[in-house]
């Protein structure tokens, strides 16, 4: 029967951190730094929930006005995690939603609890932070990358930033389980964007207010935190009331409508792998997927 529960797969997990992601709060700005740089932080469950965590913490803190949501080292992120030593798709977390614990269901009820609550539920819940929040991207923004830049309010990019939803190429899977993409950029580009899975550089990204400023690499911290600093010295209420309008606006747009219908057609892309290749994600590896990547950017 399908309603039945099943015996969690036992999978080892190797954490190369407990802290895959740092917090600091300076001027009243939360700086909430991915921290796997040795994996160009791929996020996993643990990197999810820490960022649950700082971002709790930022919002619970009366003294924090604005968040600012970074990566430590080359990349901003190279997306979910995918093949890591940590990579802990079978484990089980304390559920933020109102989800049932997921390790424990057979077949495609496992991913889709899981990415209901880690990818599509967190970051629905990031996107409505009652204070203003800034992406600040270098490098690699990849796939699962791109829901962690979206759900923030603005974004700021270093010239050597690129943006890239390689799913559909790799793995037949149409975008990230958070389908923000015709809203972020116009459809025919949205289009272009999943259906060839190529990178978008961050000038390009630019001119269709995918992000909000590029600047040069080194002044890309200094640059976020100008808008930081002002945000977290503007009033506290009309900062909430102002990020609020803007997400009503896409909800009268259809946004959730959207990516509710976009997530369950991902889903049955996840179902359709698992039933010809016996895997969810068609047996991609994350050097699958860099290797393709670099062959597009027409690098070695
Ligand atoms: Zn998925």
């Amino acid at each position: 029967m399908s309603e039945d529960i099943v015996e969690p797969k036992q999978v080892d997990i190797v954490y190369e951190t407990d802290e895959p992601v740092t917090y600091e709060v300076i001027d009243r700005v939360a700086w909430i730094m991915l921290n796997r740089p040795g994996f160009n932080n791929s996020q996993n469950g643990q990197m999810t929930y820490a960022l649950d965590d700082a971002f709790n913490r930022a919002t619970q803190d009366d003294d924090v006005r604005c968040i600012v949501l970074g990566g430590n080292g080359k990349h901003f992120s190279a997306g979910h995690d995918i093949g890591t030593p940590g990579r802990d798709v079978h484990k089980e977390f304390d559920k933020r939603l109102m989800l049932a614990p997921h390790t424990n269901k057979p077949a495609a009820e496992l991913l889709y609890t899981r990415e209901q609550e880690q990818y599509l539920g967190m970051c629905k819940r990031w996107r409505e932070i009652p204070k203003p929040t800034i992406a600040m991207v270098q490098g690699a923004c990849v796939a699962g990358a791109l829901m962690l830049a979206w759900t923030c309010d603005l974004i700021v990019a270093s010239e050597d930033a690129f943006f890239q939803d390689p799913v559909n190429p790799l793995m037949g899977i149409p975008g990230v389980e958070y389908f923000a993409h015709a809203f972020e950029l116009p459809p025919r580009v949205a289009k272009e964007f999943l259906l060839l899975g190529e990178r978008m550089n961050a000038q390009r990204a630019y001119s269709f207010g995918m992000v909000n400023k590029v600047v040069p690499r080194d002044e890309l911290r200094e640059a976020t935190a100008a808008w930081a600093n002002k945000l977290a010295g503007q009033g506290r209420l009309g900062n909430w009331l102002t990020k609020q309008s803007i997400n009503h606006v896409e909800e009268l747009r259809g946004k959730t409508s959207a990516m509710t219908a976009a997530f369950h057609m991902h889903h049955f892309a996840h179902a359709q792998n698992d039933l010809v290749y016996g895997n969810s994600i068609a047996g991609v590896s994350g050097k699958d997927a860099a290797a393709a990547n670099k062959k597009d950017a027409g690098e070695a």
